[in-house]
């Protein structure tokens, strides 16, 4: 090998492109076929065309190599389960009665039997449904979809390269099915598994692919000694097939540490690594192993996760590194490009200027042949595109929305006082006590009540112009007066009022402030048919004027009661956005946060003595390796202090998070030094208090007596013996009566009924504490 020859041969690819279509075609049709109103005929020819679109879109783009399979009705990890045979039993009749059903019966469950679990795919916002496996569990091959869906491609009269889930990440992200010991390994299983997997890629093979693509991202985590070893026994296995095509092992969202000595090992053909975050810890790992000698490298220096345009200059210096360590290098995004939206043509309130600092999927397309180009043929054949490029990234660089000097200076003013309430917590304690004068175990909800048809039209009429901004706030000040209304009548003891005027807990914020972006067109799938438009961090963050100030003084002018004041916290913001990428995440969420502080400071001065900053995103952004936690820590607990350490001691502060499990950050959570904390607990029996009293956690905190994710109504029995359990771990004094989460998800006449059960269940236990 030399790094010429290597450099001559380098082709372009991706691992996978964006399902929904330009207008979402695919969600209407799936929701359309679910509601009976599209055929099961219409929904396959409108994801094959889809497939095509993306297909030929790709190639006349440049993109040598297009990926196969990574199309999905649903997801490609339950795609997977289909692939291997691994249909839980409770689905056996629905998948033997008709494929498409039991497929989307699996996904979303039916009437009688539910769902598969669904949990966020590593660390993006894309979730998957966790394969169920046992000790029984019997693996068989399914290579029908993976087949056709090559076979459409090379009908095209292109080179495809089918990208599968590994069996090692496969068998990694599965658990322990119903009624198995929680103590059952899945990885047990791989012998059983690869066979079948064995099966597939020959399949694939008399299809006609020289390439197969496994994924592995589950290696770029911390892995014990034996999963090392289980990695490297499958791909031993594998290689060693005789009837298969080219192997190439992917990874990617992180660096692949320990595992790539042994995948470099491994007798494939080829290795995909992540270059972009990730970019100097492989680089170092992949010369300390010597390289790939005659190998392939696939190498992702477009960021398949972020909307920013690539720095191409410092991408071909990157894979002109690596020409010297592998047989051919080829060029990619990092992953998949679902993770990010389609296309920013059609983005039309975004000014042209800053819309060519942002590159999605089709942007990152071009990127990626550009960059194979000039890696093939010498930067003379690019002149162009990297010129326009290093105008774009100057123009993002100069610009006053990147750099605002006092939003700078402020944050680089802040001091450690800043982010520390000035009084200790049990002096706050009693100050609040005094102010607040609230019953033992208080009532409360987590903010957001029912969002009805009505308040759905009202933004689709503000939209459209058929209402005007005063008729809106009409509409949202009688949704407020009836939320309130209701609180004071069931009896709860601190009130919200109900989040009406807001779309999404964070966009609401992001349209508000200045520096971030909204898109119009930005769809990324988050699960299934359910697509979200993520806000862009784009530069520095300050607040222009209050943003719920009026909201919430309204509805306290309503009620003698205290109304808490609802914020989203800068960990969740930050989350739930795409992040720039020339700033440490931190200097970025500080920025948040003192906006965010601005709001709180605000909110006190009009009036209000408990306010609720919610970080329901903290637990699950945490860093894939342990190693990089304690940092992310840091700063998100810095974050969230300095957004409400600025008010008095009396004034409360709340804080919620749900859908994790928080047993290993329970130190972050106290941390945060939030007066009082509710939490996700109804369907765990209160687990999480008895985590947080293990811990010794010294605030007040309100473990969700009320699952809001089903309809069901919890009796008032059933939720006052919740609160005895959580009376055993956490006393009285300190103990609050909540639900789970917040209630726009459920219709009002079951969120009347519970929280009515609710009430009634806080004091019956009230009087037993007597
Ligand atoms: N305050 C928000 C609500 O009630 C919290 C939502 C969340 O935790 N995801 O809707
Ligand atoms: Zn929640």
């Amino acid at each position: 090998m030399t790094p010429k020859s290597a450099a001559a041969a380098a082709r372009s690819t991706v691992y996978g492109y964006p399902r929904q279509g330009q207008d979402r075609e695919l969600k209407k049709a799936i929701e359309g076929y679910w509601k009976g109103r599209v055929t099961a005929d219409a929904l396959r020819a409108t994801a094959a065309d889809l497939r095509r679109t993306n297909w030929q879109a790709l190639a006349e783009a440049g993109i040598d190599e297009v990926p196969t399979g990574d199309f999905s009705y649903y997801d490609h990890v339950l795609d997977t389960s289909v692939m291997v045979g691994a249909i839980p039993q409770r689905h056996r009749a629905a998948v033997e009665a008709d494929a498409l059903d039991g497929y989307f019966a699996m996904a979303r469950g039916t009437q009688e039997v539910p769902p598969l679990e669904m949990t966020k795919w590593f660390d993006t916002n894309y979730h998957y449904l966790v394969p169920e496996l046992g000790p029984d569990t019997v693996f068989s091959a399914d290579s029908a979809k993976q087949v056709a869906e090559l076979k459409e491609a090379l009908a095209l009269g292109l080179a495809a390269r089918p990208v599968l889930v590994g069996p090692v990440t496969y068998l990694l992200l599965a658990k322990p099915a119903p009624g198995v010991p929680a103590g059952f390994d899945p990885l047990t299983l791989l012998d059983r598994l690869l066979p079948v997997y064995a099966e597939v890629l020959a399949d694939l093979r008399a299809a006609g692919a020289e390439w197969v693509q496994l994924d592995e991202p589950a290696l770029v985590q911390d892995r014990t000694p034996a999963e090392l070893n289980a990695a490297e026994r499958a791909y031993r296995d594998l290689g060693a097939l005789t009837d298969r095509p080219k192997l190439l092992i992917a990874s990617y969202f992180d660096r692949l540490g320990e595992a790539l000595p042994v995948l470099a090992k491994a007798p494939v053909e080829g290795l995909a690594l992540d270059f972009t975050e990730a970019a100097a810890a492989n680089l170092d790992a992949l010369a300390a192993v010597g390289g790939l000698p005659g190998k392939r490298l696939v190498a992702g220096v477009v960021n398949g996760r972020n909307i920013w345009v690539n720095d191409l200059s410092k991408s071909l210096a990157t894979l002109g590194t690596l020409l010297g360590l592998a047989g051919r290098v080829d060029v990619a995004a990092s992953c998949s490009l679902l993770h990010v939206p389609l296309d920013t043509a059609p983005e039309r309130d975004i000014e042209p200027q800053i819309l060519r600092w942002l590159a999605f999927a089709r942007q990152k397309t071009a990127e990626i042949v550009t960059l194979a180009r000039g890696l093939a043929r010498g930067t003379d054949a690019i002149t162009a595109e990297l010129a326009a490029n290093r105008a774009d990234l100057a123009s993002r660089t100069g610009s006053p929305i990147t750099r605002d000097p006092a939003v700078r200076s402020r944050a680089e003013a802040v001091t450690e006082a800043d982010a520390r309430r000035a009084q200790p917590y049990p002096e706050r304690a009693a100050a609040q006590r005094a102010h607040l004068r609230l019953p033992l175990l208080p009532t409360t909800t987590i903010g957001s009540f029912p969002q009805t048809g009505e308040l759905r039209t009202a933004r689709a009429d503000l939209r459209a112009g058929r209402i005007d901004t005063v008729g809106y706030e009409e509409r949202i000040k009688a949704e407020i007066r009836e939320v309130i209304s209701f609180q004071e009548k069931t009896g709860l003891d601190v009130l919200v009022h109900g989040e009406a005027e807001r779309n999404d807990m964070v966009q609401y914020f992001a349209e508000q402030l200045t520096g971030y972006l909204a898109t119009q067109h930005g769809w990324v799938q988050s699960y299934g048919t359910r697509y979200v438009r993520p806000p862009i961090l784009a530069g520095d963050i300050s607040r222009p004027e209050p943003m719920t100030v009026r909201w919430t003084t309204y509805a306290q002018s309503l009620s003698d009661r205290p109304v808490k004041g609802m914020l989203t916290g800068p960990v969740t913001m930050l989350a739930w956005s795409f992040v720039r990428d020339d700033q440490p995440l931190g200097e970025t969420a500080r920025q948040v946060a003192l906006a965010l502080r601005d709001e709180v400071n605000d909110l006190e001065a009009a009036g209000t003595s408990v306010i609720q900053v919610d970080e329901p995103a903290l637990r699950e952004t945490l860093p894939l390796r342990a190693a990089d936690r304690p940092g992310y820590l840091a700063w998100a607990t810095e974050a969230f202090r300095l957004t409400t350490a600025g008010v008095r001691p009396e004034t409360q502060v709340h804080t919620h998070m749900c859908y994790a499990e928080f047993g290993d950050i329970v130190r972050a959570i106290d941390d945060l030094d939030a007066d009082v904390i509710s939490l996700e607990a109804a369907r765990s029996h209160m687990q999480v208090a008895r985590e947080l009293a293990a811990h010794g956690y010294p605030r007040e905190a309100g473990p969700g007596v009320y699952d809001i994710h089903s309809p069901r109504v919890p009796s008032a029995e059933e939720a006052a013996e919740l609160l005895r359990t959580g009376l055993k771990a956490i006393p009285a004094e300190r103990l609050w009566v909540n639900p789970d989460c917040g209630l726009k998800t459920r219709a009002w006449p079951e969120t009347r009924a519970s929280l009515e059960n609710l009430v009634t269940a806080a004091r019956t236990v009230r009087s037993e504490l007597r």
